[in-house]
């Protein structure tokens, strides 16, 4: 596995280098909207740590970081509205997965019927 590269553009966001327009934010995770919204609601959940995926993060993160974690992304579908009639959960990883940005993060799409999952292959 490669490194992680503190210069990923989620690391930025987390330095506050950029901005994002935050949903949720508590001492293990921050949440925003993805910029290139692929639901009606579309909002990217990281943890605070350095990880850069869901593979690295399971691996190597404290269990109070992986409980925080996904608290946090209950809290931001909660937050966002989407509690009652549900929503998805998805995570890319590595080349295989298209994952684009090397710091772990999971989309939470919502505000509709998301349909069926396909399989997608190229
Ligand atoms: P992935 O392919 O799982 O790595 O997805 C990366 C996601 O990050 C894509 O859905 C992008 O639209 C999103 N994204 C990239 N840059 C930003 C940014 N500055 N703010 C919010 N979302 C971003």
């Amino acid at each position: 596995m490669t490194s992680y590269d503190s210069e990923n553009i989620f690391a930025k966001i987390l330095r506050e280098e950029i901005p994002c327009d935050k949903v949720y934010e508590d001492e293990f995770a921050l949440a925003f909207h993805d910029i290139t919204p692929q639901a009606p609601i579309h909002v990217l959940v990281i943890p605070k740590g350095e990880y850069i995926s869901f593979d690295d993060f399971s691996a190597g993160a404290s269990p109070e970081a992986m409980t925080g974690f996904y608290r946090a992304v209950q809290a931001s579908a909660q937050k966002l509205g989407l509690g009652e009639n549900g929503y998805r959960v998805i995570t890319n990883i590595g080349r295989d997965g298209r994952q684009e940005v090397k710091h772990y993060h999971l989309h939470i799409l919502g505000g509709g019927d998301m349909g069926l999952m396909k399989r997608g292959l190229a």
